[in-house]
């Protein structure tokens, strides 16, 4: 039963218009499957694969895992970052559904103890999607991990990623300088993606804009993707297009103190966007400190961190209004004109409570990002002369009212978008 998710039990029976299940459509590294040659694996194989797939498409699930425990393998899908427990497969088709997703990707079917990557292109419901097959070996099978990502969905321009309009002010009045503008945020919280939006926020008809590197293909009106020569170094391509009368440049992501510190010599040349992975704005002040080696540099090179965590939007369609009183909404830190708040509909013993379809009764659809922004007061930067830790630097932003991920969610909350159990939950889950 493919689409019971949906439905209450008793509903299974009624005519519904089913929909049709996924399409597989070739392999990204163009390693089409032959399944003629393969015909015992398509057998066992294909149709579970499909089942899978489509069912956790048709949850909107971001992620399908089959993780091998003893003599099953659990099936777990993630909608909008949190785990559902989605059943279990027996050993045997826990493999057949995992080669076929590997022959399907275009992997090595017989390699099975060294990790492998590979995409697949994909069809469901009239939209297409991409799915982003991982496999890991372990001890006893392989860990599958399918990213499906939904092409139809763009969060391409900063009011799509629910920025605010100050904020994304701030943003465009940076981008205009010259210095660094960072990205950070724990991984997977979508950093790429607001850089990006920071990209296409800026105006492309005032500045000339330059890529360096991977775009992930995406398809960037306006901007550049600069061709490097094969064996020049991240300092020599840089200059290069600085001459070219670059006003902002996006690099590939800041791996170690040597890209940073190429980055933040050209910080007088030009705006560089780049991003690395950190807690959150203040560690990643620190960590770019601790990689340069060079606080003066820093304190005069950078414009701004922007860092972020992503909350889960509430559903439109079966968000609860309700009147918080006034002492509640000031212990929460919420403004006193935010009478009408939103939550997900509360448990019910009522017999005609119809679960809502839209999203699947789990009262979120989608994700929002609420934003940090640290600026180079002049504050802020004797203070990095100091090389201060994260919690001084913290310390500081609250101190000069800088925006922070607490003052940001609560706007999300007052705006109805989310709701203030979600930002809690978002504040107590531990970092992964
Ligand atoms: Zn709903």
């Amino acid at each position: 039963m493919i689409f019971g998710f949906f439905k209450k039990k008793e509903e299974v029976q009624e005519e519904e218009p089913d929909l049709e299940p996924v399409r597989f459509l070739g392999a990204l590294n163009g390693k089409d499957a032959n399944l003629a040659a393969n015909a015992r694996l398509a057998d066992a194989g294909l149709v579970p694969a499909k089942d899978l797939i489509t069912d956790a498409m048709a949850r909107r699930a971001d992620t399908l895992r089959i993780e091998p425990k003893g003599p099953q393998a659990v099936v777990t899908i993630l909608i909008d970052g949190i785990a559902y427990p989605s059943g279990k497969l027996a050993k045997a088709e826990a493999l057949a559904v995992t080669q076929m997703l590997k022959l399907l990707a275009g992997l090595d079917t017989k390699q099975r103890k060294v990790a492998q990557s590979g995409g697949i292109k994909a069809e469901f419901d009239s939209k297409p999607y991409q799915l982003m097959v991982v496999v890991t070996p372990l001890p006893e099978a392989e860990r599958l991990t399918v990213r499906i990502v939904d092409l139809s969905i763009k969060l391409e321009n900063p009011s799509d990623l629910g920025m605010s309009e100050d904020l994304r002010k701030k943003l465009r009045e940076i981008t205009s300088l010259k210095g660094l503008l960072l990205a950070v945020g724990p991984p997977g919280s979508g950093t790429t993606t607001t850089l990006y939006a920071v990209l296409r926020g800026t105006d492309a008809y005032l500045s000339s804009i330059f890529t360096i590197g991977d775009t992930g293909g995406r398809n960037l009106f306006n901007i550049t993707p600069f061709e490097t020569n094969p064996g020049d170094s991240l300092s020599t391509t840089l200059d290069r297009v600085v001459r070219v009368e670059a006003n902002v440049i996006l690099i590939d992501p800041i791996k170690d103190a040597e890209t940073a510190k190429v980055a933040i010599s050209k910080h007088e040349d030009v705006m560089i966007l780049s991003e690395f992975p950190a807690k959150d704005a203040a560690a990643g002040l620190v960590q770019l400190i601790e990689w340069t080696g060079d606080p003066k540099t820093v304190a005069a090179a950078f414009k701004g961190i922007i860092s972020q965590k992503l909350l889960r939007l509430l559903c439109a369609d079966c968000k609860q209004a309700y009147r918080p009183n006034k002492e509640f909404l000031k212990k929460a830190g919420l403004p006193a004109e935010a009478t009408t708040l939103y939550r997900k509909p509360q448990a019910t013993q009522d017999p005609n409570y119809e679960p809502c379809r839209t999203c699947g009764d789990v009262g979120y659809l989608g994700r929002v990002a609420m934003f940090e922004l640290l600026e180079p007061s002049e504050e802020m930067q004797q203070l990095i002369l100091k090389k201060p830790d994260a919690a001084a630097i913290r310390a500081q932003m609250k101190k000069e009212k800088m925006l922070t991920l607490l003052q940001d969610g609560l706007r999300l909350v007052a705006e109805g978008k989310t709701a203030l159990e979600e930002l809690q939950r978002v504040f107590k889950a531990p970092e992964k």
